[in-house]
């Protein structure tokens, strides 16, 4: 039963609205974090489903709080994909936290846009402060410029920018790309496995994807360096510029890292800028027995790392670490009248370094995650997750007629289901068939991937509450699937 109010045509609701809304939306995610799996991760639904349960026009009237809360709970939440919930091993799982959605509620409230220090003094210097101390975190030097965006896409689209800005006497800021007979043409290299942001960052920037080099790998699907070397030297003897490279660490399909020291070293003796893509693996580096996967990045000019990723803060949040933050604003920064501000001349205005003018208040979620598990907290669940994927590997390896088909470094395992003596691509039908099966049952999502274009499945543990159990529970589902695949 919806209760009907008085709501006003004018002004906000109440503040009683509010507690009274807020202790519904509250416990309502209370709930969710404690019995997630009354729901099915991956939702029944078919396309269209949901919007044929919601009303095609807006309401002329104000409706209530509740009657739009209970909506969000029968209509949305059970039309969702369910990244928070622990049976969650897709993609790159990721979560919220609790100290997450305190600092975005938060955030929601005070609704400052971080473009300015003016219009956002503590935002502003909480992202210096909170961006340092991830830094450390990460046992990086202190000589990086540190900056939240909303995705790795847009940290390396910027970073990219920031490269070719590192070239002043392009003159691209000025005048372009297009129809310049002065221009050579720019070379971005980056490995095959690198994520599609980069050469979508490319394709923003007017480079063109097909003057985005893809670099081979090894056998542990990390960039071969005399490629690399080959590519730049082949590139330079035909006349064109070569301005950037991306190394990853933690590549999306199978995370692999690029040897970031040698590709440094390359990039260093032809004067390319270094970009590291760091999104998903970074954080691992908090780890002393892991802080190895960032070597190397030391002598590149920008880094991403996403805390959205595997450090339980709430998306939308990544960071961007440059060396030389006066190229990047170089590239961006351009201020009307009306937004110069007296005290230009002392702080950060962080709008001059991206292309958006107003900017969410991120660093409050990742200031309350850093505080409330702590460095060693958060090192511990990543650990953790680690521990747990290499257990499940080991099971997988053991077992006859599974195969793990790249090296499990962080959270991440990717396997396949090939019987001996069965063909290839009958094993990928076998391994796609078996996925779907898991997946269909709402118990467990998993995703997919190609490694050397055979079909494999990718189980990723960074949900903060996924556990054995829930790893344990996929192994199993995998084996039922199996048996009744093969039966
Ligand atoms: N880089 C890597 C290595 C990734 O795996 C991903 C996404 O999974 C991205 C970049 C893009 O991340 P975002 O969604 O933050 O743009």
């Amino acid at each position: 039963m919806t209760k009907t109010r008085h709501v006003p045509l004018t002004g906000d609701l109440s503040v009683d609205e509010l507690r009274e809304s807020g202790d519904r939306a509250l416990e309502w995610i209370a709930r969710y974090l404690t019995e997630p799996e009354r729901y099915r991760v991956l939702p029944n639904v078919a396309p269209g489903d949901v919007r044929k349960k919601l009303p095609a026009a807006p309401p002329r009237r104000p409706e209530t709080m509740d009657a739009i809360l209970t909506d969000f709970e029968d209509v949305i939440a059970p039309g969702l994909t369910h990244w928070n919930h622990p049976g969650f091993f897709g993609y790159f799982a990721t979560s919220s936290s609790v100290p997450g959605i305190v600092g975005e509620l938060l955030s929601a409230a005070v609704d400052v846009k971080a473009m300015l220090w003016k219009t956002s003094p503590a935002a502003t210097e909480l992202e210096q402060v909170v961006t340092d101390w991830l830094r450390q975190m990460l046992g990086l030097d202190a000589n990086w410029f540190g900056m939240t965006t909303d995705t790795a896409s847009m940290s390396s689209m910027l970073a990219l920018a920031a490269a070719r800005e590192a070239r002043p006497e392009l003159k691209i800021r000025e005048l372009g790309m297009a129809g310049r007979r002065d221009l050579p043409v720019l070379k971005v290299y980056t490995s095959e496995h690198a994520h599609s942001s980069i050469e979508k960052g490319a394709l923003a920037l007017g480079i063109g994807s097909a003057n985005v080099v893809k670099i081979g790998c090894d056998d542990q699907f990390r960039m071969r360096r005399d490629l690399l070397q080959e590519a730049i030297e082949a590139d330079i003897a035909a006349g064109a510029l070569p301005i950037a490279c991306v190394a990853t660490v933690g590549t999306t399909g199978v995370a692999s890292i690029d040897p970031v020291p040698e590709i440094a070293a390359i990039c260093k003796s032809h004067g390319v800028w270094l970009h590291v893509d760091a999104a998903y693996a970074g954080v691992a580096a908090i780890l002393p027995e892991k802080r190895e996967i960032l070597a190397g990045v030391s002598a590149a000019d920008s880094l991403v790392v996403n805390p959205h990723k595997w450090l339980f803060t709430p998306f939308d949040c990544s960071v961007l670490y440059v060396r030389r933050p006066d190229v990047l604003s170089r590239a961006f920064s351009l201020v009307p009248d009306y937004l110069t501000t007296r005290e230009d001349d002392n702080v950060v205005n962080y709008m001059d370094y991206g292309v958006q003018l107003g900017r969410k208040f991120r660093a409050l979620k990742l200031w309350m995650v850093i505080r409330a598990f702590g460095v060693d907290g958060l090192a511990t669940r990543i650990r953790d997750h680690c521990e747990i994927a290499a257990e499940f590997a080991a099971r997988v390896a053991e077992t006859v007629g599974w195969q793990v088909v790249a090296p499990v470094h962080f959270g991440l395992v990717v396997f396949r289901c090939a019987p001996a003596g069965m063909r290839d691509a009958d094993a990928d039908a076998l391994t796609e068939r078996i996925m779907h099966a898991v997946n269909e049952g709402g118990e467990i999502f998993l995703s997919h991937t190609k490694v050397r274009g055979r079909y494999a499945i990718r189980l990723s543990v960074g949900n903060i509450r996924s556990t054995r159990e829930h790893a344990t529970r996929a192994w199993t589902l995998l084996l039922e699937a199996a048996a009744s695949a093969t039966s």
